[in-house]
């Protein structure tokens, strides 16, 4: 008698999908909003107004509206949403879900923090629920994050508010060893989260891998994605995709270059900025602070600060995973009142996801590198984001503080900016980013190198690991590309080594060579720039350090690892003088 039964409730629930999916088709056509206008610019529907068909063939405007359930969604979204207790939409939800759900390409830009993740997901599961479709219908939309955690966290998202569609999902990260098991199943998935190399793996490995029916293509933090680290990727993966699709971009520094967008030959694409009128680039509810500290006193800086809130969650960035390496190893040896952490590209993949899920839950301090800069969304609140070293530019400070002041709460953030960078402010200013110059209170100040030093003396494997972050600070120096703010012939290199506790100050080629090539640049009364040649070598050498670096920890066979973490290690550990 059961069968039946559910034969019949199906069979009732197909037609009750068939009927809701045409209305929604009727809706989104007949209320379409016109191309390059902001939806955000009408006002919200009056209170008590009808949605959805308000008579045979007059649907409710769901342009300009203010809340979720006044668009044209499937149930099963408008569920989910309300199961995340996701009423009103925030502005750039608002400016570009009316769009997106009438199948427009998307480059949308907001501030960190403002909702742009829901603004991608919700218009995917709509696209494959109006197109009904299935199991047998495999692979209808990608959407490719440029970290392994971020990748995880929009899985999430999907997950929670996707929970009462039936599409089958799936998370493609590298680092992980199931990758066979992935191969046999990744066919029959729906919608893949991925980053750029563990997707371009499937797509040159896995037989009969077909992405030729996707509808939607997602890159979130799409500048990261189109810039150079993921070049050789990206490129590879666009070729393989259908002309024929929706894109989505979402960041929050966004990429206007046409030649970026070219790539991805968008179709008239409707750029949605909702911030840009805004007095600020960061979040309102976001403090600020620049503090001038000289090299070999930030570790100094770093530990005051550490013992001074030992009631914060604090995010503390560093230039390489050798410096996140030191100075947790060496701070957690000097207790300093409050559990830490580390996170950056040559940890295991478990790990890494174990200790952002534990950072997520308690009160820690945590040591990264730029791999936690973008996207993460830690869900109790981060108190302080701490700049240790300088990021490489204005749009990496601004991933890297819009890890706090999420949504509507408030957060802090501090950067330590060396005499030699203040020209960084003009920069800031230049970009609408708001921040206090504060001066380093000398009393507060806790002297840790004195410390450091009788650790190195005590802990013989701790030495080689202070020398490798000395040399991978140093190269970050060098390696940076704005050389009207990072010089590495300015630094104080003794006083440097000095403060990590070292006894001598390491002996660094490429340095030595620099500043001979200076000597020599000098007598020839000539000021070259660097030709793009010699940059990209030094990319290649970059990226070819982080994949052969085979420390304790690293993973062979990471496929992801150099896209990973580059810019964010340059291990310079090869240096046969050390
Ligand atoms: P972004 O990608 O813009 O940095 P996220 O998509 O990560 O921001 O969202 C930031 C936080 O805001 C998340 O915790 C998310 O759950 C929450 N959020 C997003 N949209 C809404 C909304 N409409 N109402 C309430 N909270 C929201
Ligand atoms: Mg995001």
């Amino acid at each position: 008698m059961r069968r039946p039964k559910s034969k019949d409730f199906k069979k009732q629930q197909r037609i009750s999908e068939e009927t809701e999916i045409e209305l929604l088709k009727s809706w989104i056509q007949t209320q379409q909003v016109d191309s390059g206008s902001n939806p955000m610019s009408l006002p919200p529907l009056p209170k008590n107004a009808p949605i959805g068909r308000v008579d045979e063939n007059t649907f409710s405007r769901y342009a300009g509206v203010a809340n979720f359930n006044q668009l044209p969604l499937s149930k099963k979204t408008k569920d989910g949403l309300k199961d995340g207790k996701f009423v009103s939409m925030t502005d750039i939800q608002r400016a570009s879900l009316p769009h997106a759900l009438c199948g427009r390409d998307i480059l949308g830009a907001a501030k960190t923090g403002s909702g742009k993740t829901l603004a991608f997901i919700i218009p995917v599961l709509e696209k494959l629920y109006r197109e009904r479709w299935g199991p047998e219908d495999g692979v209808g939309s990608i959407i490719i994050s440029p970290t392994r955690e971020l990748a995880g966290q929009l899985f999430d998202v999907l997950k929670s508010v996707g929970k009462h569609h039936n599409f089958s999902a799936g998370l493609l990260i590298g680092g992980r060893k199931d990758v066979d098991m992935e191969k046999e199943r990744v066919n029959e998935l729906n919608i893949l989260i991925c980053t750029p190399g563990r997707l371009l793996q499937h797509m040159d490995e896995t037989p009969n891998f077909d992405c030729s029916q996707m509808q939607v293509l997602v890159l979130d933090e799409a500048d990261r994605i189109l810039d150079s680290g993921f070049k050789r990727e990206l490129n590879a993966i666009i070729s393989q995709l259908p002309k024929r699709r929706q894109t989505l971009l979402f960041s929050a520094t966004q990429t206007k270059s046409v030649q970026d967008l070219a790539r991805l030959s968008l179709k008239d694409p409707e750029y949605l900025s909702v911030h840009e009128e805004s007095v600020s680039a960061t979040p309102t509810l976001l403090k600020q602070i620049v503090m001038v500290v000289p090299l070999d006193q930030k570790l100094d800086m770093v530990w005051s600060f550490i013992k001074t809130h030992l009631q914060s969650k604090i995010l503390v960035f560093l230039s390489s995973c050798k410096q996140v390496k030191f100075v947790y190893e060496a701070f957690k040896k000097l207790h300093p009142g409050i559990p830490l952490k580390c996170l950056h590209g040559r940890m295991k993949q478990e790990r890494r996801m174990a200790i952002y899920s534990e950072f997520c839950e308690k009160r820690s301090v945590l040591f990264c590198t730029d791999v936690a800069a973008r996207g993460l969304d830690f869900n109790k609140a981060v108190d302080w984001v701490v700049q240790v070293d300088c990021p490489e530019n204005v749009a990496s400070y601004i991933h890297r503080v819009g890890r706090t002041a999420r949504y509507k709460s408030g957060g802090k953030s501090v950067l330590f900016l060396l005499p030699s960078e203040i020209q960084m402010l003009e920069k800031f200013k230049a970009a609408k980013v708001p921040v206090h110059f504060n001066k380093p209170r000398k009393e507060l100040l806790q002297p840790v190198s004195a410390l450091l030093a009788s650790l190195l003396a005590k802990y013989p494997d701790l030495q080689p690991r202070a020398q490798r972050a000395f040399i991978t600070y140093l190269r970050s120096i060098h390696l940076q590309k704005d050389k009207e703010i990072f010089d590495v012939t300015k630094l104080p290199i003794d006083e440097y080594s000095a403060s990590l506790g070292l006894p001598m100050t390491p002996k660094i080629r490429f340095l030595n060579q620099k500043i001979k090539s200076k000597a020599v640049s000098k007598e020839q009364i000539s000021a070259e720039p660097e030709s793009p040649k010699k940059e990209n070598a030094l990319m290649v050498t970059k990226k070819k350090l982080a994949t052969d670096d085979s420390d304790d920890e690293e993973e062979e066979n990471d496929l992801l690892l150099a896209a990973d973490t580059l810019n964010e290690d340059d291990e310079a550990k090869a240096s046969p003088n050390l």
